[in-house]
């Protein structure tokens, strides 16, 4: 389509951002609607994976993102006993690949100051949407009052999405019995710079760090930590204070006990929860979902942000090249959806093997997981799975050479400091 839509954007997280950037950047009349009125990163960091890095290539931002994140070239997850659970390598995939661990807060000011330095994009922050007339294309907040009509309606209000209901019907909606807590801690001694680690008793405990950079401006690198959690343990967690979890954490993994340090202050951890959630259809009328409101899964995976950042894109060129909007939002669907087949029950078989009291699963998976993915076949469908760019059962993805190059040159180029440190 040529002519200037004039589009509504629902939600200023990740998917939403990017949304709002790709749709201005061709042209359309772009307006954001976040609740809060402040609107920042909610979270810790997390693993970008060559999908969303295509994504953040095409809009620009490649080169920030691999100056303020952390290259990641290894997953590993051990027992406390160290015995190798996992052990996947992007290089096995291709030797120009590899992750990048960012900061939430680094990402959403990359975007946001993109989002700043584009014409014809509005946000109005502190706006809490509560309704969507998806055929007439308008909006009511929570003051009353209405907005639009607009011709799109992207919907990016998140996992726990509020307006979906409007579009579609959910084949499923359930928030995940297990959670996590995480903090940001500085990089400091860490000895593994380039590596999501992780380590597991069983699937009843689970820790990790991840390498994810710093914010811009700031000269100090950090880790993002995480401790798996049921989530109806919290308070129980809570109340059992902070000698109780460290020695906990002292059995799993003395390392990174050692780490955080005599001065840890538990009070920094932050509750994390998860959902799933499959639509029925991706949009009605005028209005559309994106990101987690159409796909929230467990971040077992780590493809959520990915997929939401993936899903901007889609839209955009879908309404690029098709000659109605109900064309351009069915291509998507199909497009996105097919992308995302595995991954949904993936990221649900794969969740109580790591976050579950079933300790035979957990054993099965201790004896099982990285032999199978040393099998020729299984290696190449679980690194693509990694990686993102596994499409429906059978298919790839597609990465743009260039960008695989891109990638490659500038990750390396954010690598070679701390390789030399
Ligand atoms: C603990 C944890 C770890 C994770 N780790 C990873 C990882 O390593 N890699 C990865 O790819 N993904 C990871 N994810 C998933 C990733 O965080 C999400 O998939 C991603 O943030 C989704 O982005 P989004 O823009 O769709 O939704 P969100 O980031 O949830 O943004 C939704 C926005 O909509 C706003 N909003 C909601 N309702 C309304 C309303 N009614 N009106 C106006 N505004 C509204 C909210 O305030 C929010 O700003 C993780 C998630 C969790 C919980």
């Amino acid at each position: 389509m040529t002519r200037r839509l004039r589009v509504a954007v629902v939600g200023y997280g990740s998917g939403g951002q990017a949304t709002a950037l790709a749709l201005a950047r061709d042209g359309h009349e772009v307006e954001i609607f976040e609740r809060v009125p402040q609107p920042g990163p909610v979270g810790a960091g997390f693993l970008l994976q060559p999908t969303g890095l295509q994504a953040l290539w095409r809009l620009g931002l490649l080169g920030d993102v691999c100056a303020l994140g952390a290259p990641v070239s290894r997953l590993y997850g051990e027992t406390p006993q160290g015995r190798a659970v996992m052990d996947m390598r992007y290089a096995a995939l291709d030797t120009r690949l590899c992750g990048i661990g960012m900061q939430r807060g680094a990402l959403f000011a990359l975007l946001h100051a993109a989002i700043a330095r584009e014409t014809g994009i509005q946000l109005h922050a502190g706006c809490a949407i509560v309704e969507s007339d998806c055929d007439g294309g308008r909006l009511r907040d929570d003051q009353g009052g209405w907005h639009g009509p607009f011709d799109v309606v992207a919907v990016a209000d998140g996992s726990a999405s509020t307006l979906r209901g409007a579009i579609t019907e959910m084949r499923i909606d359930k928030p995940y019995p297990w959670g996590a807590l995480w903090c940001l801690l500085p990089e400091g001694e860490w000895p593994w710079r380039d590596e999501l680690r992780q380590r597991y008793l069983r699937a009843r405990q689970m820790a990790g760090v991840l390498p994810v950079g710093r914010m811009p401006g700031a000269p100090s690198r950090k880790l993002s930590f995480f401790w798996s959690l049921p989530a109806a343990d919290f308070e129980a967690w809570r109340n059992a204070g902070r000698e109780a979890w460290l020695k906990t954490l002292e059995g799993l993994w003395p390392q990174a006990r050692e780490h955080l340090g005599e001065a840890f202050d538990v009070g920094v951890l932050a509750r994390a929860a998860y959902r799933d959630a499959i639509p029925r259809r991706w949009w009605r009328g005028r209005a559309v979902l994106v990101g987690d409101a159409a796909h929230a899964m467990s971040p077992q995976l780590g493809q959520g942000v990915n997929m939401a950042l993936v899903d901007a894109l889609a839209l955009a060129t879908r309404l690029r090249e098709a000659s109605s909007i109900a064309g351009a939002f069915d291509a998507y669907q199909n497009e996105r959806s097919a992308h995302l087949a595995a991954y949904h029950r993936y990221s649900r078989w794969l969740t109580p093997l790591f976050q579950s009291n079933r300790d035979n699963l957990a054993a099965l998976r201790d004896l099982a997981f990285l032999p199978a993915g040393r099998l020729p076949l299984a290696r190449g469908h679980m690194l693509r799975v990694l990686a993102g760019i596994q499409h429906g059962w059978w298919g790839r993805f597609p990465l743009d050479a260039a960008f695989v190059d891109a990638l490659a040159e500038q990750a390396l180029d954010a690598a070679a400091p701390v390789a030399h440190m």
